[in-house]
């Protein structure tokens, strides 16, 4: 049956509610607006399936599975392969087998390829077989874990453990769940308030707290976003704070709204959820202030096509078509930015997370997913090559091997964001532009599919049980300059937002 969709926007006056901290707001912990759907919950539809489709049988992610760097399987042999075919060092391989994981795996299950498929059940054997009987999951021998020089150095476990967590949500593998919260407990009895000597670095907040954001999501259990808050809080407090690499986002520094972007470009957008995540799970105004001025900051210097520039640092430059723009930058924008408006509301970072995607990311990549651009300017139009560092050209493996798999993993990651409940479950939530489908059930009934619903027309054909409520997202945010705070209110059927 059809249904008419119902939305009502609220303005929410950013300014004023960041300057008005009080001891009040301390108190009270905030409420998620959005609740990710189960991985696989929303399926693409249209043209993103085509590509997804066409990458997975005829792009890089077609035979990536053969590059080094992943057949050194740093995890399953803890960085001991006689074999080892390149100079890299285990920390980046491991690193690769985190990307790997993720992309590999949630590709795995929206394309329709059945050797994709075979592959990625194969890596999720494999790695489950490596779990040592405590837990840990990773690329280290037993001495080495938890020592203040490794505590970094398995690189994205993040990216792995959400690729797994990924697999056992679509294809209802508890025993893949149970193996994910397994690794997660091994690290909090190993790493936490008490084990003073160690500190969360750059590259692991770039995806262990918003893994963890899912995780907590998936299990309904909060002491994952408390977790996640302890590893924010610990990086924030592990000084070098002007370390060139990461410190962008570190607390102090986006405290000082004056202060631009200068750090790693991609460690700078890759951590942009971060004071978010803290903020929702510890209800800290500081964290919420520093939310509003990283994105404050990033309106100043965001690319003409939506990303953040950098080559690799941003140096605290102002935008210009002229400074490249890392493939791996755009990535983490667009999967940061989804995650700030899941926990806000915000239809502003919607709006940054598509206008990246379709601009940046699309614009570096090749239609048919058979290469990419590592560092793209929004002034080329073609890609002769080498350029800087010989990243200045299509090629379907960069080396480092980051942009590749990040762009791999980019597209499935968006998908799954597109639609979410309203927290309280009474509701679907069309946030994100494409096409898609998606089957859920909310507030126990099960809702049945909602097909072909493309935001942002003002219109949704909903094949809906008794329960068939759809808030859409206001997408005329979009047309304005530098956006409202816009935020999806209840409504009831029937009514027009406003
Ligand atoms: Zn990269």
């Amino acid at each position: 049956m059809k249904i008419q969709t119902t939305i009502i926007f609220a303005a929410i006056a950013t300014v004023a509610s960041a300057l008005s901290v009080t001891a009040a707001d301390t108190a009270a912990k905030p409420e998620a607006r959005f609740r990710l759907l189960p991985f696989g919950a929303v399926r693409p539809a249209g043209w993103i399936k085509a590509q997804l489709d066409q990458d997975a049988s005829g792009g890089e992610l077609a035979y990536y599975h053969r590059n080094w760097a992943i057949q050194n399987k740093a995890y399953e042999l803890r960085g001991h392969n006689p074999a080892k075919k390149d100079k890299q060092s285990e920390f980046w391989d491991g690193a690769a087998e985190g990307y790997w994981g993720l992309s590999l795996l949630s590709s795995s299950i929206l394309a329709d390829d059945a050797a994709l498929k075979k592959r990625g059940d194969e890596f999720v054997a494999s790695i489950l077989k490596s779990q040592d009987a405590d837990g840990y999951l990773g690329i280290h021998d037993a001495k080495k874990r938890y020592t203040p020089s490794m505590i970094d150095r398995v690189g994205h476990i993040g990216f792995m453990l959400q690729g797994l967590l990924d697999y056992a949500q679509a294809n209802g593998r508890p025993d893949v769940l149970a193996a994910v919260e397994r690794a997660v407990q091994c690290d909090m009895r190993n790493f936490n308030r008490t084990t003073t000597n160690l500190h969360a670095a750059g590259f692991m907040v770039m995806s262990y707290p918003q893994f963890l954001n899912a995780l907590a999501q998936a299990t309904g259990k909060k002491e994952y976003s408390d977790y996640a808050a302890f590893l924010i809080e610990s990086y924030n407090t592990s000084g070098e704070l002007d370390n060139p690499i990461y410190s962008d986002c570190k607390l102090p520094n986006l405290l000082d709204a004056k202060r631009p972007f200068y750090s790693h470009a991609c460690n700078t957008t890759g951590n942009l959820s971060l004071p978010w995540l803290a903020y929702f799970a510890t209800g800290n105004p500081q964290f919420k202030l520093a939310g509003e001025n990283a994105f404050a900051k990033f309106d100043r210097q965001m690319s003409a096509s939506g990303s953040l520039p950098g080559d690799e640092d941003n140096q605290g430059r102002d935008p210009s078509p002229e400074i490249p723009i890392e493939f791996c930058s755009t990535s983490y924008l667009v999967e940061n930015s989804l995650i700030v408006g899941e926990k806000t509301g915000g239809s502003r970072y919607f709006d940054i997370a598509e206008r990246c995607l379709f601009n940046a990311g699309q614009g570096a990549r090749l239609p048919d997913g058979t290469a990419h651009a590592y560092l793209k300017r929004d002034s080329e139009f073609t890609l002769e090559g080498p350029g800087i560092f010989h990243r200045e050209q299509y090629s379907p493996a960069q080396e480092p091997f980051c942009c590749t798999l990040r762009m791999i993993s980019m597209m499935p990651n968006y998908v799954s964001h597109m639609f979410k409940t309203t927290t309280d479950g009474s509701a679907l939530a069309a946030l994100g532009f494409g096409p898609a489908t998606v089957t859920t059930e909310m507030a126990g009934v099960k809702a049945g599919k909602a097909r072909g619903i493309r935001v942002p027309r003002a219109r949704a054909d909903m094949d809906a049980g008794g329960n068939g409520e759809v808030r859409r997202r206001d997408h005329r945010s979009s047309g304005r300059i530098f956006f409202r705070e816009e935020t999806v209110e209840r409504g009831r059927r029937g009514e027009r937002g406003v």
